[in-house]
């Protein structure tokens, strides 16, 4: 064998088709930790686990047979050590003086082994680490949803305690807080847009008697009734409130002193004309239209003059506050 095969970069031995090594070079016996002549005249499984020379028989042998080649097979071999010695093996069937051989070489693959481990490990970890952001997401996005739907529900409570505290209990009307916030939020609009607007406050005549004659219950119930009538008559800009005991008020929105007494006038004559809880009653009404000297306090307690005046002369009738300005 010249010196260049014998120590070549690679394993090589030649096999009888009996599996007789017939010949080896120096590079295969130094894999292997034998002598080359420890190996000449040795069956080639001898060199194998019992897994190999299984996988040879089944694989090796048959493929040279019938293909009279083999390519890039992946087994281990044994050095003298016992030690196993995992290789690429190519190989090629051929004759030479009559004789048949199998030439093969082969490419020790412990790095590339180690390699592949390494990266089947990596691998596993990654997809492990995957596997854990993916439920550590889905937990994420459980705890998401319901914090959403406690936000929601938490909105919700909020909404109606917003709305409980701006409401009377007993009429369903608003309250007066709310009242007064709108009357604010239309004295700035005034101010900026110049938009009149006119309240009108509505006190029943002589309420204390009802409650007196019929019992507090039935003074509820007219209470009740009379609430409904104004929210009923009134229209969706304006704003009708309970503004305490037997006193309501409606903010007139765009309405001036005329349209405002006209407004108010039509609300006593329906008290009037209706049965609340079955009841006739009257009520004395006080009307006020914004001007440029007014504050709230100032509109309200106009009104309330004018109501005053509503009472004193007879009751059951509206004044408006310019009306006493001028009787001044
Ligand atoms: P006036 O014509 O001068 O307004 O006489 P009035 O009796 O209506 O006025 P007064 O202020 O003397 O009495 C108001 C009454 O309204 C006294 C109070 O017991 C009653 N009242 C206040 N709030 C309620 C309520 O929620 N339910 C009932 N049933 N009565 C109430
Ligand atoms: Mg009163
Ligand atoms: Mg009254």
């Amino acid at each position: 064998m010249d010196q260049q095969l014998d120590f070549a970069p690679c394993g090589y031995f030649s096999i009888s088709d009996t599996g007789i090594i017939h010949s080896a070079n120096q590079t295969f016996a130094t894999m292997l930790a034998y002598e080359r002549d420890e190996l000449i005249g040795k069956h080639i499984e001898s060199f194998m686990s019992m897994t190999n020379k299984l996988f040879f028989h089944t694989y090796f042998y048959p493929y040279m047979q019938l293909y009279g080649h083999v390519n890039e097979i992946y087994l281990s071999l044994q050095s003298s050590g016992r030690l196993d010695v995992p290789v690429l093996l190519n190989g090629v069937r051929q004759t030479r003086d009559g004789e048949t051989f199998m030439d093969c070489v082969i490419v020790e693959m412990r790095r590339r082994l180690e390699h592949e481990k390494d990266v089947l490990a990596t691998k596993q970890r990654l997809e492990h680490l995957v596997q854990e952001t993916n439920e550590t997401n889905h937990k994420l996005e459980l705890l998401h949803q319901e914090y959403e739907t406690k936000q929601r529900e938490l909105m919700s409570v909020n909404l109606q305690l917003e709305t409980l505290a701006l409401t009377d209990p007993l009429t369903g009307l608003k309250n007066r807080r709310f009242f007064n916030e709108s009357l604010l939020s239309h004295l700035s609009k005034f101010h900026r847009s110049g938009e009149l607007f006119s309240i009108a406050l509505i006190d029943i005549d002589r309420f204390k008697s009802i409650n007196d004659t019929y019992g507090h219950p039935v003074g509820d119930l007219v209470l009740t009734d009379l609430a409904r009538l104004l929210n009923t008559s009134s229209r969706e800009t304006d704003v009708t409130a309970r503004f305490g005991g037997e006193e309501f008020v409606i903010l007139l929105a765009g309405a001036d002193e005329s349209q405002a007494v006209h407004v108010a006038e039509r609300l006593r004559a329906a008290i009037e004309a209706a049965t609340l809880g079955n009841l006739n009653i009257t009520a004395s009404i006080g009307v006020a239209t914004i001007t440029l000297e007014d504050t709230d306090d100032r509109l309200i307690n106009k009104a309330d003059q004018a109501l005053y005046e509503s009472k004193a002369s007879g009751r059951n009738r509206v004044t408006h506050a310019m009306d006493l300005k001028a009787a001044e």
